[in-house]
């Protein structure tokens, strides 16, 4: 595998590449991800094929400050304000697709799953293409996303050619995704870093929040949304704050007990490992997938992890931690 780093030649070496239809892990300010040149459907194939993704989950296209998305979506009142508002940054829109974007991009739906991410090295890279970026979590297909370049090239070595290395994740969890299919009628499709109210709020209208579709259901209006998601080898258990840890198990707690020690990771070793130092949702978030992979590394027989507040600021975070925990085998 070939490790770029944060320079003008190496952001050059990398759009030539994703020209010529090759596939190019890249950091973004929510997880790692896998992109290729969106208007290429063999260039899209090569992520579905790396990633042992279904067909049937429809990849998020990003797209760059200067590039002309309205060529791809339509992009009616409520999204032109949520764009202006939340453009750059981790906010996805569900809109009617254009005639470039290609089926196998969109599982063959009518609408398209569109952000313009904010993190410098994705925006440096868009700056140099003229197409958007089809690009899904750069983990194996149902595994915990990667917040570093160490993820991604532990789970897809062998797989894949190109990563460029661009330090850790800052917001750690996967983006929000609002449908605007029914222009009028927005739809919360996934929780993430943007919560709710601050949505209604530059909408001016409620917006509607999607349950989890069951494992049983048929072909989906919104795929992958399947409850069983992002999930460690080991059995992950949501337990209750103050359930004692069994020795053959690690325990992820959201914070230490003991504020006068509020050391985060406390001890690999002992299994035993802190979401954040201070309770807050968004350093929670920011640390979730990393010590899920550390806790998953640990060789324990389960993790245990506490149940996450019921607030709306913790929503997103709640929801990863749901879906990892969530038992079962996935349907693919
Ligand atoms: P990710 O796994 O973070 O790449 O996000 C991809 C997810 O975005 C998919 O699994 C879907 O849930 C959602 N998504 C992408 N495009 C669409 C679309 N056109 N309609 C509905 N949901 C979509
Ligand atoms: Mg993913």
């Amino acid at each position: 595998m070939r490790i770029f780093s944060p320079n003008d030649a190496d952001l050059d070496a990398i759009a030539s590449l994703l020209a010529s239809g090759e596939v190019v892990a890249l950091p973004t300010e929510t997880v790692y991800g896998l992109a290729a040149n969106a208007l290429n459907p063999e260039a899209v194939a090569k992520i579905f094929d790396i990633k042992n993704r279904p067909a049937t989950n429809p990849l998020i296209v990003h797209t760059g400050s200067g590039q002309n998305y309205s060529e791809w979506v339509e992009i009616p009142e409520l999204a032109q304000r949520l764009i202006d508002t939340f453009w750059p940054g981790p906010l996805t829109l569900v809109l009617p697709r254009k005639t470039p974007i290609p089926d196998c991009v969109t599982a063959g739906l009518p609408t398209v799953g569109i952000r313009m991410p904010a993190h410098p090295l994705m925006r440096a890279v868009l700056d140099r293409i003229p197409f958007p970026l089809a690009a899904p979590s750069a983990n194996p297909s149902n595994y915990i996303s990667p917040t570093c370049a160490a993820h991604v090239k532990d789970g897809l070595e062998g797989k894949l050619q190109y990563l460029m290395d661009g330090g850790e994740c800052n917001l750690g969890i996967e983006s929000t995704i609002v449908s605007l299919r029914r222009p009028n009628d927005p739809l919360l499709l996934r929780p993430g870093p943007i919560p709710p109210d601050a949505i209604e709020k530059v909408m001016g209208c409620p917006l509607r929040i999607r349950q989890h579709s069951s494992l049983s259901d048929g072909p989906m209006d919104s795929p992958g949304q399947m409850k069983v998601h992002y999930s460690p080898r080991t059995p992950l258990i949501l337990v209750d704050p103050s359930e004692e840890t069994p020795a053959s198990c690690a325990r992820i707690r959201i914070q230490p007990e003991d504020a006068q020690n509020p050391a985060m990771v406390a001890n690999p070793s002992l299994r035993h490992f802190f979401l954040s130092a201070s309770g807050d949702p968004g350093e929670c978030a920011r640390h979730l997938y990393k010590i899920l992979h550390l806790a998953d590394q640990s060789g324990a027989d389960s993790i245990l992890i506490d149940r996450p507040p019921h607030k709306p600021e913790w929503l997103g975070l709640a929801d990863r931690i749901h879906r990892a925990a969530a038992s079962g085998s996935t349907p693919h």
